[in-house]
């Protein structure tokens, strides 16, 4: 057992189980003081994080101090200038485990560089993750850029690699704190009252996690292929916001899927699958995070108009499904898979504004925001990203209202507004032309595009390229 202490990088690990750096930690040392580094600036433009990292940060420190370990938080302008300081301090051996972003991984190999220079011990271990991405390429060592075949080859390398058996953390002799000026989870909330109903809907924290995946396995997974594509019920797991800070290691969610085997299992395990292609995309990829993966849309005519945006971003496009949805976002912190894609083409199809601006959007407001999936899903929705939708495939929001939400119930229990509205116009109220029931333009917004002369206009801009 070292003398040293075991210092634990925490970043979107948040978990007891398959945390390998904290289980190596507590092996080689007898006290262990996990650290959670605080940029303010990267949260700026994720606000909504900021509700979870708190919350899960109060939780998993009184998690941690079952096991004698502290999780202390520190907040620094920038991770190099964090370790730059650390590095001036001695006795003590550093773990983490990876987080599957370029920057991250680039920061990765620097730190790497520097440990070893200072002969300070150090190991990096794989994060939250089926496959390493380095590991699923074609034959010829290149990376696929579609779906279908990435998976059914990352499928087949992971069930043969028989990942090692979960070991448990250890527990530490006493708990120590290591850091100076460090701050409390609470300094990281908002006092922003957006957020205020979050906690109506959510509670993070791995046990949490644990009982959400146990529960739709036993319960949901079955009808799942089905039932993933109404958003009025809760037939999809909801467990995005606890992938995303590592409450959960997909590798569990594979084996509590192949314990049960039920129907509905590989359609489940296939969307975990999609998850691990775009992971792989933006690292093969990275230019794609900061623009079009096809550089054939770098001349799309888009649009700027702020009217559009802000009528998108409010849930006042006199569309009833895409303002639900808006609405949903903004409330819950969360939007369901087929609302995301409808209202991302209404957003750079009929409204023909670049889909960074809806990116920009989710990644403030929802919870499970991810670089990799976010940037991906907005991608397949413009038909700019590897294996998307192709851009003329324009969804139609009044079909697809009727289709997924054939009542009206998800409509109107996100825009009240349309609570009396019959079912046959609940997706196209200004056909009822009945103002006892509904004052269109003032109770609910009339349309702020027409369907039909929209979609003519996205097909004519895409041309242009
Ligand atoms: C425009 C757009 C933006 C998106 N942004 C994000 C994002 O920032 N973060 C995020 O986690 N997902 C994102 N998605 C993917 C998807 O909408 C969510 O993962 C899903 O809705 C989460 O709900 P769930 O956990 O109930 O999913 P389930 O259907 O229960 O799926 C289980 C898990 O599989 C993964 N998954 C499911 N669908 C997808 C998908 N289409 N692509 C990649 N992974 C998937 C997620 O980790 C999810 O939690 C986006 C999709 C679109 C169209």
């Amino acid at each position: 057992m070292s003398k040293n202490i075991g210092l634990v990088w925490i970043k979107d690990d948040f978990r007891l189980q398959k945390n390998l750096a904290l289980v190596e930690a507590t092996k080689n040392h007898d006290q262990v003081v996990a650290f959670f580094l605080y940029k303010r600036k990267k949260f700026e433009d994720q606000e909504a994080q900021k509700w979870w990292v708190s919350k899960s940060l109060q939780e998993f420190k009184k998690k941690l101090s079952e096991y004698n370990i502290s999780l202390e938080v520190i907040e620094t302008e920038t991770y190099k200038s964090f370790f730059e300081k650390l590095f001036k301090k001695k006795n003590f051996s550093i773990y983490w485990n990876k987080t599957y972003e370029p920057n991250y991984l680039k920061f990765d190999s620097l730190l790497s560089k520097n440990f070893d220079i200072k002969k300070i011990k150090f190991k990096i271990f794989k994060g939250n993750i089926l496959n390493e991405f380095e590991d699923v390429k074609k034959n010829d060592g290149t990376p696929f850029k579609v779906f279908t075949p990435f998976w059914r080859n990352a499928e087949k390398i992971y069930i043969e690699k028989i990942p090692p058996k979960d070991k448990k953390i250890s527990k530490c002799i006493k708990k120590i704190s290591f850091f100076r000026d460090t701050i409390t989870e609470k300094q990281i909330d908002s006092k922003k009252k957006w957020y205020k109903k979050f906690g109506k809907y959510w509670v993070p924290g791995e046990e949490n996690a644990l009982n959400e995946l146990k529960k739709f396995v036993k319960d949901k997974i079955e009808n799942y292929s089905d039932s993933r594509n109404f958003p009025n019920i809760i037939g999809t797991s909801k467990l995005s916001p606890f992938i995303k800070h590592g409450q959960i290691h997909v590798e569990t969610i594979w084996d509590e899927c192949n314990r049960n085997r039920k129907n509905g299992a590989s359609k489940f395990i296939a969307e975990i699958g999609w998850r691990e292609f775009n992971h792989s995309l933006i690292n093969f990829f990275p230019h794609m995070l900061k623009g079009n993966y096809s550089k054939k849309f770098d001349k799309f005519p888009w649009q700027k108009n702020s009217k559009f945006l802000n009528a998108w971003k409010k849930g006042l496009t006199g569309y009833p499904i895409v303002d639900a949805g808006m609405r949903e976002l903004y409330s819950t912190g969360w939007m369901h898979n087929r609302v995301r894609m409808i209202v991302g083409s209404f957003l750079v199809k009929h409204l023909l504004i670049n889909w960074k601006e809806g990116e920009k959007h989710f990644r403030n407001c929802l919870l499970d925001f991810n670089e990799a999936n976010n940037v991906s899903g907005w991608q397949w929705v413009a038909g700019c990203g590897a294996d998307a939708a192709p851009y003329f495939r324009i969804f139609n929001p009044i079909l697809q209202g009727e289709k997924f939400d054939k009542e009206g119930k998800y409509v109107k229990k996100w825009v009240p507004q349309l609570k009396d509205v019959p079912i046959k116009f609940i997706h196209k109220p200004w056909e009822l032309k009945n103002e006892n029931i509904l004052k269109l333009g003032k109770d609910y917004p009339k349309p702020i595009v027409n369907h039909e002369e929209a979609r003519k206009k996205a097909l004519n801009a895409f041309k242009k390229i």
